[in-house]
């Protein structure tokens, strides 16, 4: 086992002391021992360098702040998806997927059921101590008859189902070789439940097929019970329930043929139209004039706007520029008109959320994106909007400034009804100083590689979009902020009447070196 488990768990006061000895479970928690035997058993049969353990949702979510092997942390119930992918991607590898009752029989019954079917060798860990336990105790498919939890408070009733035998249940499929339950609460116990997880691993590297092992934990704080009260409770009460076992052996023979999977970067990137080339570089400094470190965008429209487009634009620019930077999409019920709306931050060092409740940019491509996300912009900060199609633009909050530009227009002047998004990227560009125009345009060109036809007309929406923020500021003809008003028309003058001079005078300076009152 040595080695197996980190030397120190980096998760408890930064990895000092005595608390960076010790896992986070309560104590007397079954989660410490099956641990332990997976620990053993991976460092009995010497597979340390190829195994990879799946952490469910759940009080061992943390799994992989433990054990020293590849590890990946899936969404709730999810982790045999992501074993099969870690199998099928490196069929070498031993892919533990480790899961409590509430992630693998309520939330993820479908996955682990198709996935046991499916019966690829991958060893499933089932930590079944019959209660939700991360969630504060509430009933679990496994839940006993009569057991009160939080949420069944004058305990399971026949109207809220039986305990889910989960070991009997895969035990009838056909694709799993081996499927044992065990418990831990007496050594002999223990000692079956560490050899059972030792059998299933044995039999994953040996190709022999899926393995499923039940292991009948102790959750003393939920069950308000001592450690040894819990133990006693798990042998006199859960036993009757799930009788302990061995559920299926199949001695068929290994049918899964490892081979090495075909990986070769450069068939790669020919495939994705990408290149092993450094982007140049136009940035002289992180755009600290709009945030210090980090800078929040949201691009919002209906589907087929542009705004995911856009978002993952901006993103790479961000990020040829040596920035870390993130995008999440949200689509949304955008298939029955709704909005879809895109994330962008850019960081100097590191993108620590990548959500943009209340972003710096807004980038609205139709009215209700505008409606609903204006209001959150924060102060100093700048919308863009779609004035082809937003006829009467919202006030805005003091200190916003908001842009018209005729996105729909311009791509529909150049032909190409879908480079309003690009038109968009020349107004931000113009706009916020976000980065150099050539920052962007780099972007456009790599992701246009294999179109080189359309180059040309976003190219021009792009020169477009930055031309009408420009003519906007030209308009003001004065020393004003320039920018548009809630009205829509720019500031010629600074006053106090301006929203943007008054409020963000500070960013009026900085970027544009105008005068702000
Ligand atoms: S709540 Fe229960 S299952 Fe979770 S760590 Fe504590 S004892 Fe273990």
């Amino acid at each position: 086992m040595s080695g197996v488990f980190y030397d120190r768990f980096e998760r408890h006061a930064h990895g000092e002391g005595l608390k960076a000895q010790s896992t986070h479970y309560c104590a007397g928690c079954g989660h410490g021992l099956v641990h332990k035997y997976l620990a053993e058993a991976i460092g009995t049969l010497g597979i340390q360098n190829r195994t990879v353990a799946i952490s469910p949702v759940g009080c061992s979510v943390f799994l992989y702040y433990y054990l020293d092997v590849g590890n990946t942390q899936a969404p709730h119930g999810r982790a045999p998806a992501v074993a099969i992918a870690h199998k099928l991607a490196n069929p070498e590898s031993i892919v533990v997927c480790y899961q409590g009752d509430g992630d693998l029989a309520s939330i993820g019954l479908a996955e682990i059921v198709s996935t046991a079917q499916q019966g690829l060798p991958i060893s499933v860990i089932f930590v079944n101590n019959a209660i939700y336990g991360m969630t504060g105790g509430q009933m679990a498919p496994t839940t006993l008859m009569n057991q009160k939890t939080a949420s069944s408070p004058y305990g399971r009733e026949r109207s809220m189902g039986q305990p889910m035998k989960m070991a009997e249940l895969i035990a009838g499929l056909d694709g799993p070789v081996y499927v044992e339950r065990v418990a831990l609460f007496d050594a002999k116990q223990r000692n079956r439940a560490r050899n059972a997880i030792l059998k299933a691993l044995t039999l994953q590297v040996k190709n022999r097929g899926f393995s499923f092992v039940e292991v009948l934990a102790e959750c003393p704080t939920h069950l308000k019970l001592t450690p040894r009260e819990t133990e006693q409770w798990v042998r006199e009460r859960m036993l009757p329930a799930f009788p302990l076992g061995v559920k299926k052996d199949d001695a068929r023979e290994p049918w899964f043929r490892p081979a090495a999977p075909l990986y070769d970067a450069d068939q790669v990137l020919a495939v994705i139209g990408g290149s092993a080339a450094a982007a140049p570089r136009f940035c002289v400094e992180f755009p600290s004039h709009i945030d210090a470190h980090d800078v929040a965008l949201k691009l919002a429209g209906a589907g087929g706007d542009g705004a995911q487009t856009a978002a993952m634009l901006i993103a790479r620019a961000g990020i040829n520029e040596g920035f870390d930077a993130t995008h999440i999409p949200s689509y949304g019920p955008e298939s029955r008109g709704g909005t879809s709306y895109a994330d962008v931050h850019v960081a100097s060092d590191e993108v620590l959320s990548p959500a943009s409740p209340n972003p710096h940019v807004l980038i609205a491509f139709n009215a209700p994106s505008l409606e609903r996300f204006a209001p959150a912009v924060r102060r100093g900060g700048i919308i863009i909007y779609d004035n082809s199609v937003i006829t009467a633009p919202p006030a805005v909050a003091r200190g916003v400034a908001i842009h018209g530009v005729p996105l729909a227009r311009i791509a529909a002047d150049l032909g190409n009804p879908v480079v309003k998004n690009i038109a968009a990227l020349g107004a931000l560009q113009a706009a916020t100083g976000l980065f150099p125009a050539d920052t962007f345009l780099t972007a456009i060109r790599q992701a246009l590689s294999r179109k080189g036809a359309a180059l040309a007309s976003n190219e021009a929406a792009f020169a477009r979009g930055a031309a009408s923020i420009a003519a906007a500021t030209d308009a003001s003809a004065g020393p004003g902020c320039g920018r548009m008003q809630a009205d829509g028309v720019p500031c010629a003058l600074p006053s106090d009447d301006c929203d943007a001079c008054v409020e963000a005078g500070r960013y009026a300076r900085e970027t544009r070196g105008v005068h702000s009152g």
